[in-house]
């Protein structure tokens, strides 16, 4: 299979991280980011070089513009070609509308959103010039149902999966392939909040009754990396959960 160029953002932990072990796993080229997990990035290198794996850490926050651009211009000078991104960064804050501030909003919709959407804008260009490539964007199940308390997040991946299908529809022309993988709930740092109690009530609610773990979303991509033929659709893994 060819080795491909591969910018996984939020990576060090959770389930970038096992997208990055299934990808690196299959030859290909990983450019890690992470923004505040130094350390955990730092592990996976090692373990992965260990295997004889291809991986690259590189710290950015991506929320910020600049940052995304350094992200992919180091990308650029080092590997000359990026041919896929996945926009996993994300961040959550559970809370009631009113308590909602300006500063929660813009941290939540400037990672969720604007971050992945940077990333967009500073790695089409390469891909438009190569006239091939493809984009992978970690919504959620919330961004197509929405959730209680969680207005801000459901709309940033609400948002999210608006841009995967109008980039589909205005990349699909020059080969670039555009999805959304959209999870249930996934067993990570994220939904460490929960009580044992509340877990085992949404498992009762989940038809396959179980939570689902990071690797199930790093098949689906691993699977989606090796369709030619799907674009600008939002895929949903959660155990059935919620059918739309
Ligand atoms: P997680 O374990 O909390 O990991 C979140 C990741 O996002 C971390 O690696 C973190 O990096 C990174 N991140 C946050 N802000 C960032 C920033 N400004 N710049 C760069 N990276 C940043 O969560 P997860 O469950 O793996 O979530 C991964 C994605 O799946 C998210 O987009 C999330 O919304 C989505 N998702 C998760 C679930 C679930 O149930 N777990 C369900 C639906 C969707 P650092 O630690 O380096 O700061």
């Amino acid at each position: 299979m060819e080795k491909q160029v591969i910018i996984i953002t939020g990576a060090a932990r959770g389930i970038g991280r096992e997208i990055v072990k299934e990808l690196a796993k299959q030859g290909h080229i990983i450019i890690c980011n992470y923004n505040k997990s130094q350390k955990q990035a730092g592990e996976l290198k090692k373990e992965l070089e260990k295997q004889g794996k291809n991986i690259e850490i590189f710290q950015a926050d991506v929320s910020k513009q600049e940052q995304c651009k350094r992200l992919v211009q180091f990308t650029l000078e080092k590997y000359k070609r990026i041919d896929g991104l996945i926009n996993n960064a994300g961040i959550d804050k559970i809370q009631q509308i009113e308590d909602v501030t300006k500063k929660d909003w813009e941290e939540i919709i400037n990672t969720n959103l604007y971050g992945a959407f940077c990333m967009c804008q500073e790695v089409t260009p390469n891909m438009i010039h190569n006239k091939k490539g493809w984009i992978i964007n970690i919504s959620s199940i919330w961004g197509q149902v929405g959730a209680a308390m969680e207005v801000v997040y459901s709309i940033s991946k609400a948002g999210m999966d608006g841009m995967t299908k109008a980039l589909a529809k205005e990349l699909g022309p020059s080969g670039i392939r555009i999805n959304s993988i959209s999870p249930g709930i996934i067993d990570t740092d994220m939904n460490s909040e929960l009580t044992q109690n509340e877990l085992k009530k949404i498992e009762e609610e989940i038809l396959l009754g179980k939570i689902g773990k990071a690797e199930d979303i790093s098949k689906c991509v691993k699977w989606l990396i090796e369709d030619k033929y799907t674009t600008g659709q939002i895929i949903s893994i959660n155990g059935g959960w919620v059918i739309t």
